[in-house]
């Protein structure tokens, strides 16, 4: 059985870099966790395995977060990742519903809607540096692509996709990423950009066909040859844990906490994998304690 991975490699003897990467299992569980419709799984999915993309470059402890902040009804996407492959995202509206597109597609620009994209990096120093660019066309892919251009100077080209069945269950996600590298000449860019647009089917239904990376890469590279530098297994998984979520009851104050300890007990919901945890009396009565006067 096949896993969530992500590939990074090289090609045109080292004068273009790419991250190619499965999703399918990833954003199958933030659908099963979130509820999402079709066009929720979707976006938040493109823009989760986007942020794998990203994360892919980073080191250590830092982590990379991508908010879709769109008028459109999700009413914003936010997805977090770091450089061991784990992600984690949420959408405000996991149950918006929108016709399809008359291509047939799930018609993601307008569930996000027109606004802003933000890219945040979280360095091991536990600085914070903020990118925000608007989003030109709300497919996510197009809008990494200008971002990591305009904010970060680097051209790319980058697919991005997600398959959602009848059942609504997910059968192919994943996202691909190309790079031209410095050395590369205007020729090997015309080979890079001529790649992605003679594909026949969308990355999603390539993952979803393909029996391996291997197979995936080809599909996407054809005829040229590539290495590969680097595979790791990637998922969905969160950072939340009741003491998280005890902070964050303490950091309400003390009055709070005696109002809901009324009610007997609490229930919080981490946004991020909608994870509940319930905090009874005992518990709320400790929190009351810690917080003092
Ligand atoms: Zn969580």
């Amino acid at each position: 059985m096949q896993h969530d991975e992500l590939w990074i490699g090289t090609m045109l003897e080292g004068k273009a870099r790419w991250v190619a990467v499965r999703t399918t299992d990833t954003v199958e569980e933030a659908r099963k966790r979130h509820g999402l419709s079709p066009v929720a799984a979707a976006a938040l999915g493109r823009l989760m395995t986007g942020t794998l993309i990203l994360a892919s470059s980073l080191k250590g402890d830092e982590s990379i977060t991508l908010r879709l902040l769109g008028d459109g009804p999700l009413q914003g996407v936010v997805s977090v990742g770091n450089a061991l492959g784990e992600v984690r995202g949420y959408t405000r509206e996991p149950w918006v519903d929108l016709p399809l597109k008359p291509s047939g597609k799930l018609d993601v620009a307008a569930a996000v809607g027109t606004g802003e994209l933000a890219v945040s990096r979280s360095l091991q120093n536990g600085e914070v540096y903020t990118g925000m660019v608007p989003l030109v066309s709300g497919e996510i892919a197009e809008d990494l692509v200008h971002y990591l251009l305009t904010s970060e100077q680097i051209p790319s080209a980058m697919l991005l996709g997600v398959l959602v069945e009848k059942d609504y269950h997910v059968a192919g996600a994943g996202g691909f990423l190309l790079q031209p590298l410095p050395g590369a000449t205007e020729e090997d860019i015309q080979v890079l950009e001529g790649l992605l647009g003679q594909l026949k089917v969308g990355i999603s239904e390539l993952v979803a066909e393909s029996q391996g990376m291997d197979e995936l890469i080809a599909n996407l590279v054809g005829r040229l040859s590539y290495q590969v530098l680097e595979r790791r297994s990637v998922g969905f998984s969160c950072t939340c844990s009741k003491a998280k979520l005890s902070d964050s009851l303490i950091s309400l104050g003390k009055q709070e906490i005696e109002s809901l300890l009324t009610d007997g007990t609490a229930e919080m919901i981490c946004h991020f994998c909608n994870e509940r945890y319930l905090f009874d009396k005992e518990d709320l009565e400790a929190l009351r304690e810690s917080v003092g006067n």
